[in-house]
């Protein structure tokens, strides 16, 4: 029997997209209603960032909290993935939600540039958050936009903040990152499995680049597929996304052309080692 594949779901993101799609979940309670959709089509992980009114990125750990209360209440055993990326964000406020005590959080590994930004992680940051994350218990999905970024995790284990089985990600076609080219796929998981071979990872495509990234990924047997509004915004250049829960059902769909099943919550926090 193949091993299931885990659907995360990036509901919301840090850029303001609203006026480009009306359906991206903004308010706390457009957020939790958004999950439990997704949750219901096969979501069992959700990447959270929260806004202010206005639409701004916000770190009010109050607004993680609320979220995360309705997901749990309203989506049994789904695995709660805070984000602590910066876009936005000053750097003394990013580790604030993680009192809260997901079960997951994001953590980038090195600095990059972005469309309009250097996403700066400065060394110290890292172990900074590496640590809280570690004191809480909660388990790292990391960040790699850049090859440097596999280096950065593995000096994380090597320096006792992190097991050998972090979940990695591998985000592709970022402007000014990694571009989704298929090739790079490849250079990138073979070094993974010389830097953490114990490691579960999956791909994120931005922007168009979503499905033939989540295509390669399951080619090459990963353990979980992303989607969602933070990453994408339409189903082909011409339609709009209705929903998470629409890119959720579509990564299904993938995930049985693969002939792999949809993991349960149970399954995924089997998959990847969550209580
Ligand atoms: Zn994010």
């Amino acid at each position: 029997m193949t091993q299931p594949v885990v659907i995360a779901v990036a509901i919301t993101g840090s850029v303001p997209r609203k006026a480009d799609n009306p359906s991206v979940p903004i308010k706390v309670s457009e957020q939790i209603e958004s999950t439990q959709a997704a949750f219901e089509a096969g979501a069992s992980l959700v990447h959270i960032h929260v806004r202010n009114d206005d639409e701004s990125p916000s770190s009010d750990p109050e607004k993680f909290a609320a979220v995360q209360e309705g997901v749990r209440k309203h989506c049994p055993g789904m695995i709660v993935q805070f984000s602590t990326g910066g876009r936005g964000r000053d750097q003394s406020s990013r580790g604030s939600s993680l009192i809260h005590r997901p079960d997951m959080a994001s953590l980038s590994t090195g600095s990059v540039n972005f469309p309009t930004i250097v996403y700066e992680n400065h060394a110290s940051l890292v172990v900074d958050l590496a640590t809280r994350m570690k004191a809480g218990g909660i388990r790292p999905e990391i960040e790699i936009f850049d090859l440097s970024h596999l280096h950065g995790a593995r000096r994380l284990v090597d320096q006792g903040l992190m097991d050998e089985r972090p979940h990695v990600q591998f985000v592709m076609g970022v402007q000014n990152a990694m571009p989704a080219e298929e090739h790079l796929l490849d250079i990138m998981l073979s070094e993974l499995k010389r830097v953490l071979p114990q490691a579960t990872w999956t791909a994120a495509g931005i922007g168009r680049n979503q499905a033939k990234v989540m295509d390669w990924a399951l080619t090459r047997g990963a353990d979980a597929v992303r989607t969602g509004l933070e990453d994408n915004i339409r189903i082909t250049k011409d339609r709009l996304a209705a929903s998470n829960a629409e890119l959720v059902s579509i990564a299904a769909q993938t995930v049985a052309r693969h002939d792999r099943a949809v993991a349960t919550p149970e399954e995924a926090r089997a998959l990847l080692s969550i209580r």
